[in-house]
């Protein structure tokens, strides 16, 4: 069993982005400028939005952060949306979620400019990601993909199965694996049987949020296991979906929380910003 180290890959692809970056403000002037946007006090959220500005600065981004109030209007919201999509330092601008109830994520969402969705959660962002052809791709499941690739693990012909069908996670998992030939099952809440279709699984993609959920009995021999979900157990420690000690010995590669996926999210976030910023560089 190999272990897919997130963080070392997610190291190795910031160094590439932090020479990238510096490459490109050498030649246009341009530094990749995030703005993040985080309403509310909710904990996990703020430490979310201190790694994302923490890792901008690390590979030498220009970012902003804006922290306000949890009753911001959503009205108050759009305007500040409004006028970091008009704000040439800014390449990506990424709201954090969950907002307030008083605030409507869909329309909050739209409200970005397509060419600043570093999130890739806007329509125009998810539409392109269905046909294949995109800018910006989803954190979480791009940094799967980037992780699968830098271990040379090919889904062309696999049986890859995604638990979880959420618009962040699994559904564009799905997507991605299937644009790189791999033959997609995507498990949820109401499938039947789930154990029949993970025992079949070459890939295994776990995005569910219950902390031991994935145990040995549902992972046939010599499967590639990631585990996307970040839980606290019982003694606060953070975890994933897959109950590891038992699982690992079964399987060829699997990632471990922490340090699998978790920090392959933020990387992709930055490789965003940097699209961004290129792509800004090119249209002037
Ligand atoms: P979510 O929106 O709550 O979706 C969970 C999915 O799991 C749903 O599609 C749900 O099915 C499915 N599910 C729930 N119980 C199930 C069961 N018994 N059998 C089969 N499927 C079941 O969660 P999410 O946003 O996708 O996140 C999933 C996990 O990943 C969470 O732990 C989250 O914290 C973590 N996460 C990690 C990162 C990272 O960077 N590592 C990023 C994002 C999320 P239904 O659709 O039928 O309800």
């Amino acid at each position: 069993m190999t272990l897919l180290d997130g963080k070392r890959v997610a190291g190795e692809v910031r160094a590439r982005i932090q020479t990238n970056a510096r490459e490109l403000t050498e030649q246009t002037g341009i530094v990749p400028g995030l703005a993040v946007i985080l309403v509310g006090d909710d904990p996990a959220s703020a430490t979310y939005v201190k790694n994302k500005e923490k890792a901008c600065a690390e590979v030498g981004f220009y970012s902003e952060v804006y922290r306000l109030a949890a009753g911001t209007t959503q009205d108050a919201l759009l305007q500040l949306i409004d006028r970091l999509n008009a704000d040439d330092k800014i390449h990506g601008i990424l709201v954090q979620l969950p907002l307030p109830k008083q605030i409507d994520e869909t329309c909050v969402i739209q409200k970005i400019a397509p060419e600043k969705d570093v999130d890739a959660f806007g329509f125009a962002s998810v539409g392109k990601i269905m046909i294949g052809s995109f800018d910006f791709l989803p954190c979480t499941p791009a940094g799967v993909m980037e992780l699968l690739s830098a271990y040379s693990i090919d889904p062309c012909g696999k049986h890859a199965v995604v638990i979880g069908r959420s618009n962040i996670v699994g559904k564009p998992q799905a997507m991605l694996l299937m644009h790189q030939n791999a033959t997609v099952t995507i498990c949820h809440s109401r499938t039947r049987d789930l154990a029949h279709y993970t025992q079949d699984a070459d890939i295994l993609v776990v995005a569910v949020g219950k902390a031991g959920f994935l145990t040995a009995d549902m992972v046939k021999d010599g499967a590639v296991v990631i585990d996307v979900g970040m839980n606290r157990n019982a003694e606060g420690k953070l975890c994933g979906d897959v109950d590891f000690a038992a699982v690992a010995p079964k399987c060829s590669y699997i990632t471990p929380v922490p340090g699998g996926v978790g920090p392959m999210t933020i990387t992709m976030l930055l490789q965003n910003t940097l699209t961004a910023a290129r792509n800004r560089a090119k249209s002037e």
